[in-house]
């Protein structure tokens, strides 16, 4: 193998793995890179071996320009918070219970291992149960055009869906090394929204303790006004579900008709369909799918 020869099969080897990652399903799709990487495979097998500097010169130049693109593009969807893994869609009814990311003793002797095991292969899973169901009766409701149920599996939904969501988002916000306190930007944003970490600790515990019945407390991060907030939840829902980002809303609070339609909801909301800005929609929805959780 002449002087070069081992470094531009390395290359080649590097760009055909960059291509096949790109190209899979596992990951967000970009074009203009995976074309990129395509026209220097054609690059390198145009070129003769031995090469000479002039060749090798415009090979490692390109190949860095790449490889700085490569690196960029992975840097600014890990800084955004965006992972680039594309998570696979769950159809309807195909919630499945995530693995506890820890055994079920880790959190002892804080939680219980008992407590651990019910809580997660009992009550969690009866939530993905429960979602399931909601769903599939969901499904067969538009099959059928027959909504006459439309209130109950709404609520199991909510219930459910909001139950599943919050638990796998709660076994995940533990851990057997606890940490003390958050750090980088988390723990500027919260020093300057909530005063200090000791004030934000306070009323997040306080919110938790007086939770009516039974509850959750929630830090929330509103992308509207772009500062965090504390949130109490009765039940799981109080029939919204968590975890999901609003695309398209209607408000049927009276207000909003009586004067002009009286108690016909039905007309209202039947006009409401000939004033929806799909435009703003997309927009909401372009933005809400660029962030991505693992699917469970
Ligand atoms: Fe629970």
């Amino acid at each position: 193998m002449d002087r070069f020869g081992k470094y531009v099969k390395e290359l080649f080897e590097w760009n055909e793995d960059m291509k096949k990652f790109l190209g899979s399903d596992k990951v967000d799709k970009n074009f203009a890179l995976w074309e990129k990487l395509d026209n220097f495979t054609d690059l390198m097998e145009s070129i003769s071996t031995p090469l000479s500097d002039t060749e090798l010169l415009n090979l490692q130049s390109e190949a860095e320009t790449i490889h700085e693109e490569m690196e960029e593009y992975f840097n600014r969807k890990q800084e955004l918070g965006v992972i680039w893994i594309a998570e696979s869609v769950v159809p309807p009814g195909s919630h499945t219970l995530p693995d506890l990311p820890y055994p079920y003793n880790a959190l002892e002797p804080y939680i219980s291992e008992e407590i651990m095991k019910v809580h997660h292969d009992k009550h969690h899973y009866s939530y993905v149960e429960g979602l399931n169901k909601a769903e599939l009766r969901m499904v067969e409701a538009r099959e059928k055009s027959d909504f006459s149920l439309v209130k109950h599996w709404s609520r199991e939904l909510a219930f459910h869906g909001s139950g599943h969501y919050l638990h796998t988002i709660f076994w995940e916000n533990m851990g057997p090394r606890g940490e003390e306190r958050p750090k980088r930007r988390l723990e500027k944003e919260i020093k300057s929204y909530f005063g200090s970490y000791e004030a934000f600790k306070k009323h997040f515990s306080e919110a938790a303790i007086q939770v009516e019945g039974s509850g959750w407390v929630l830090l929330v991060w509103s992308p509207r006004s772009r500062h965090l907030e504390i949130v109490q939840s009765e039940k799981h829902s109080g029939q919204a579900l968590w975890d999901t980002i609003p695309i398209l809303v209607l408000d049927v609070w009276e207000h909003a008709y009586y004067l002009q339609y009286k108690n016909n909801r039905a007309a209202y909301v039947e006009n409401w369909w000939k004033i929806v800005n799909w435009s703003n929609v997309e927009m909401r929805f372009e933005k809400a799918v660029e962030l991505k959780w693992n699917s469970f």
